[in-house]
C-alpha cells in the first residue's frame, strides 16, 4: 500500500537531525501528540520544560509555538504562556460541517470512479485498524481511524484536497480531545466497514448516506474532560 504523507503521519526525525529542523521537531512532536489524544486541549506548555526535553534554546522553542498558534492548535497569553487550543463549541461545529460537505463530495465522486484495487486497499486499511482496535493500541487506533478519510481524498488524486482534509482532521482531533471521547472506536471502525461495503457495491446513496451519518455519530459522541499531562511523557523526543 503506497500512499503520500500527511500531517497526520508525521515521524520525528532522528534526535541527530540537524539544528534547523529542531522547531519543526518540536512541531511534530506537539502535533502528534494532540493528534493521538496524548496532549489534551488546555494543557500549559512550558517554553523552559520544552526547551529541556528537546534541548533547544526558548527561541527554538517559541518559534514551534508561533507556528502551532497559526495552526491553531496552540494559544498564545499574553504574560501567561502557550496553551493546547481549546476550541469552542462552535469552532467544533463548523469543522464537522466543513468536513461534512468536503467528505461527502469525496464520496459521491470517489463512488463513481473507484477501482477493484482501490477497494482492497481500503480493505487493508481496514484491518489494520481492526486490529489496532483489537489490540487497544489507542495512539495507533486513533490515527489509523483519522487516516481512513485521507486515504479516501488521497484516493482521488487531488493533493489540495488532501492537504485540506488533513488541517481539518488535526484540528477534528483536536476537538475530539476537548470533548473527551465516549464514542467506541469499534462503532467508528464498523462505521468504516459500511462505507466501504458500499463503494463495493457502487452504491452511491447508501455512502453518501453512511458517510454523513459517521460524521454526525463522531462529532455527536463527544464529551468534556481536560486531563494535566507530563510533557516529558507524551512528547516524542
Ligand atoms: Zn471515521
Amino acid at each position: 500500500m503506497t500512499r503520500t504523507r500527511t500531517p497526520l503521519k508525521i515521524v520525528p526525525p532522528p534526535a541527530d537531525a540537524p539544528a534547523a529542523s529542531a522547531t519543526q521537531r518540536i512541531v511534530d512532536s506537539i502535533t502528534n501528540a494532540i493528534a493521538e489524544r496524548r496532549l489534551m486541549p488546555g494543557t500549559k506548555l512550558s517554553e523552559q520544560k520544552i526547551g529541556d526535553i528537546f534541548k533547544v534554546s526558548r527561541t527554538v522553542v517559541r518559534q514551534a509555538f508561533n507556528q502551532l498558534s497559526r495552526d491553531r492548535l496552540v494559544m498564545l497569553e499574553p504574560a501567561r504562556g502557550a496553551f493546547v487550543a481549546t476550541p469552542t463549541a462552535e469552532e467544533a461545529r463548523d469543522v464537522f460541517e466543513v468536513r461534512s460537505i468536503l467528505e461527502t463530495a469525496v464520496t459521491k465522486q470517489l463512488c463513481a470512479v473507484i477501482t477493484d484495487a482501490q477497494i482492497r486497499e481500503l480493505r487493508a486499511h481496514l484491518e489494520l485498524e481492526r486490529a489496532a482496535v483489537n489490540n487497544a493500541a489507542v495512539p495507533g487506533r486513533t490515527r489509523l481511524l483519522g487516516d481512513f478519510h485521507i486515504v479516501l481524498a488521497q484516493m482521488l488524486g487531488n493533493q489540495v484536497l488532501v492537504q485540506m482534509l488533513g488541517e481539518l482532521m488535526t484540528r477534528s482531533s483536536l476537538v475530539a480531545l476537548m470533548r473527551q471521547s465516549t464514542q467506541s472506536a469499534e462503532e467508528s471502525h464498523d462505521e468504516h466497514v459500511a462505507i466501504v461495503d458500499a463503494f463495493e457495491r457502487r452504491d452511491t446513496r447508501a455512502a453518501v448516506r453512511l458517510i454523513g451519518r459517521h460524521l454526525a455519530n463522531v462529532q455527536h459522541n463527544l464529551d468534556l474532560d481536560p486531563q494535566r499531562v507530563d510533557l516529558a511523557n507524551v512528547l516524542d523526543h
